[in-house]
């Protein structure tokens, strides 16, 4: 019994904070028009954007931005341009 409640203390101690800055940054990717969350298209290694595409980056920037966003470079140039 107490081991259970410790269980679910963890559970909300750590999921929720998590769960509303994720809702939160789905919401932003879904109304810019992302067609997957953002934290699936890293975990898939495709374009939150375009899909699935060889993701090529121009340098430590784009890269650093791409675990952000899930933008590929194209999508990352349209978008800061
Ligand atoms: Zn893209």
């Amino acid at each position: 019994m107490k081991h259970v409640r410790l269980n679910i203390t963890t559970h909300v101690y750590e999921e929720v904070p998590v769960d509303e800055l994720t809702r939160f940054k789905n919401e932003l990717a879904k109304a810019a028009g992302a067609i997957v969350p953002p934290a699936d298209a890293k975990k898939l290694g495709i374009c939150v954007f375009c899909g699935p595409k060889e993701l090529k980056f121009r340098d430590e920037l784009s890269v650093r931005e791409y675990s952000i966003t899930a933008m590929c470079q194209e999508c990352q140039d349209k978008v800061f341009q």
